[in-house]
């Protein structure tokens, strides 16, 4: 079976999600082999990798991968590229993944695809393009396809690959050094799951009507185990922090279930989550766009609406 490359998502040590997706995906089209970019590879995390179907696991451990913004990575990809051949790199579709494969695809002289959210035989991707508005099959036909996949378009599923690690040194180009990570800032982590890699999203929108009342909202994510998400207007109104925003300007979400109260369905808005597997709306506007996207909607005021669905959740 031919070898697929995934690039390994890891925070402090830990495989992300994502990962593992990708490996479960590469495992219906080749054989996978985990790349870990930069030191603190655990034996935890080296278990994990290979529970997930890495045949081998390629380390790379020298600190400057890790140093510098993004570009590092994508020279040591090349470098597998180069010395592997492959038959296709597969990244996860988040801000730092897609453009680790726009640079990778320039130095290999290889096509790619982005917001993959399926990838079949023959490396045919489903991408969804122009915001979300539409679903395209697309197929690289120049060098090594490099295909970022959105997060949660496969569920992961363990299948046991060998974990065979082999290290590898990457010298960097001075162009791979030119941009510096002075400080990492941490982010809490909340007992919500990350809501790029959620199962399920709560979002609130205007229609919330203040802070406080993202209580409720929170609530439900809560009771759903969901991740809370926040339409522009919520998080410009200071409602809810940015970082929470969902939509073209926001992060991209593509969960089982997108929950949307209170949000009226803008393009911009949709570009973030219209890929959901299923979506519910909630507003009291039955004209309101999202019902036109929607899977399930209600029409009514989130205010009583959403308690009463968190009350119901609950007692299941
Ligand atoms: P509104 O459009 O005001 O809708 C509020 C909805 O709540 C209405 O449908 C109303 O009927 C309903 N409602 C009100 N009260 C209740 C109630 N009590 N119960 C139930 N329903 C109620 N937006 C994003 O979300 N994400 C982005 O990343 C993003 N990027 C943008 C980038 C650009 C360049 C631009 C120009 C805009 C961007 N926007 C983005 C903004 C976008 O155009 C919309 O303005 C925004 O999404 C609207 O948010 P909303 O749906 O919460 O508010």
């Amino acid at each position: 079976m031919s070898e697929i490359l995934v690039l390994v998502e890891h925070v402090d040590g830990e495989v992300k999600k994502v990962t593992l997706e990708l490996l479960t995906l590469a495992r219906t089209l080749g054989t996978p082999s985990a790349v870990w970019a930069g030191p603190g590879i655990t034996p935890d995390a080296k278990a994990r990798l290979a529970e997930y179907g890495a045949e081998k696991i390629y380390v790379a451990p020298a600190g400057d991968i890790v140093e510098y913004v993004v570009a590092p990575k994508a020279e040591l990809l090349a470098q597998l590229v180069a010395d592997k051949s492959p038959s296709a790199v597969l990244v996860a579709a988040t801000a730092e993944g897609k453009e680790i494969a726009g640079r990778l695809a320039v130095k290999t002289d290889s096509g790619v695809i982005t917001d993959a959210v399926g990838l079949g035989e023959g490396f045919v991707a489903d991408q969804s393009i122009f915001g979300g508005g539409i679903n395209v099959q697309s197929k690289v036909r120049k060098g090594t396809p490099i295909v970022a996949v959105r997060p949660n378009s496969t569920a992961p599923a363990p299948a046991a690959g060998a974990g065979a690690e082999e290290e590898i040194s990457v010298a960097l180009s001075e162009a791979a050094k030119a941009a510096r990570i002075v400080e990492r800032v941490k982010q809490e982590k909340g007992a919500r799951p990350e809501l790029t890699e959620a199962a399920i999203v709560v979002s609130g929108g205007r229609g919330v009507g203040s802070a406080e009342n993202f209580s409720i909202i929170e609530e439900l994510a809560d009771a759903l185990g969901a991740a809370v998400g926040a339409s522009r207007a919520a998080t410009d109104a200071g409602w809810y922090p940015h970082q929470f925003q969902v939509g073209q300007t926001g992060k991209t979400v593509s969960p089982q279930l997108y929950i949307a109260a209170g949000i009226s369905g803008a393009i911009q808005h949709r570009a973030g989550m219209q890929t959901a597997k299923t979506i519910v709306a909630i507003n009291k506007d039955p004209e309101a766009p999202i019902f036109e996207l929607a899977d399930y909607g209600v029409v009514g005021d989130l205010h009583q609406v959403v308690p009463q669905l968190t009350e119901e959740v609950k007692k299941r």
